[in-house]
């Protein structure tokens, strides 16, 4: 295949950049889904990942890709999640100036982590757009560099290093299920693999609630779909009209994308928690989701990434218990 976006050379010189900057984080096989589907499944815990999530990955090689210059003047991004964490923490690191801009509706403690992790915040406005507008205007004015959350060559090549531990630990995986929302996690992840293991199968995993990827592959292009919550919060937004990378690395290298249900990704968490001993996010089961709701045709060794664990803990506690309500006799904490 030949591919013009970013390729596995990419991945791999990211590699070397983020050597000693991020955890290789383990795959281990999980007894209850290899007993369950009849093949061998294995976890990413990327989870376990600094910050709490994979995001950290892409964060860093794109602060290693800045000229002394542009890292002199800072950089910013208007993420409140997991993007946004990742950035602040790795740019604390490098001794960076990051500010995350975000809007009066973000929760204070939402907040107050972000600003813990080193980054300036600024509240601006009232929605994620105003947010986007003072970025722009930190970019024009002060020349900082706005770093994003998926659509972006440094951040994929980053994301792409955990295909390469995958490849790695194990080698002989026939089936990769990954989250998707903007793509960066599996356009990396498919580069890799596929680079070195063409015959390996991507599976994408989303939610119903607002798949802007799944409805962007079928229109055959960039579409916006209206959002609603989800458990998979980390997996909400658009992947962005002008979209450059992502949307057509996930139509060449992700074999198939396929969506869950609310309670496919609350039995996904539940599972993780009560099986493998896991607290993970909405965003990071839906992999042992789709495998639970047999939406995946399980063939050969399987691998399942768990992308994060950045999830409130009394809403953690409250779908595990209402999830297992059947086999319980006490009600669940509110
Ligand atoms: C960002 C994120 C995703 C989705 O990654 P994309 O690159 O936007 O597709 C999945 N899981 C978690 C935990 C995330 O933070």
């Amino acid at each position: 295949m030949t591919y013009n976006f970013v390729t596995l050379a990419d991945i791999e010189q990211a590699r070397r950049r983020l050597e000693g900057k991020v955890v290789r984080t383990p795959a281990v096989q999980s007894v209850a889904l290899s007993e369950r589907l009849g093949v061998p499944v294995f976890l990413k815990l990327e989870h376990r990942q600094t910050t709490g999530s994979f995001k950290l990955r892409g964060a860093t090689n794109a602060l290693g890709n800045l000229k002394a210059a542009e890292k002199q003047r800072g950089v910013v991004a208007a993420s409140t999640g997991n993007h946004g964490r990742a950035l602040a923490y790795a740019a604390g690191l490098e001794g960076i100036h990051a500010v995350i801009c975000m809007s009066s509706l973000v929760p204070h403690n939402k907040v107050e982590e972000i600003r813990r992790l080193g980054a300036e915040i600024r509240i601006i406005g009232r929605s994620q757009d105003d947010a986007q507008e003072e970025v722009d205007r930190l970019v024009r004015d002060s020349g900082l560099t706005m770093v994003p959350p998926f659509d972006n060559a440094a951040i994929i090549a980053g994301q792409g290093t955990l295909g390469l531990e995958i490849v790695e630990d194990v080698p002989d995986a026939d089936t990769v299920l990954v989250p998707v929302s903007g793509g960066g996690l599996a356009s990396g992840v498919s580069a890799a693999i596929k680079g070195l293991r063409a015959s390996t199968t991507i599976i994408g995993v989303s939610m119903n609630r607002g798949a802007a990827m799944r409805a962007s592959l079928d229109a055959g292009k960039p579409v916006a779909v209206p959002e609603s919550e989800s458990l998979a919060d980390s997996l909400g937004g658009g992947i962005g009209l002008d979209n450059r990378l992502t949307f057509a690395m996930v139509r060449d290298l992700v074999d198939d994308v396929i969506l869950l249900s609310e309670s496919e990704i609350a039995a996904g968490m539940s599972h993780a928690y009560a099986q493998e001993r896991e607290v993970i996010e909405g965003a990071a089961a839906v992999g042992i989701g789709a495998l639970l709701a047999g939406k995946v045709q399980a063939k050969g060794t399987v691998v399942v990434i768990l992308s994060g664990r950045n999830v409130d803990m009394d809403q953690h506690r409250h779908i595990v218990c209402a999830t297992n309500q059947s086999e319980r006799t006490a009600p669940c904490p509110a």
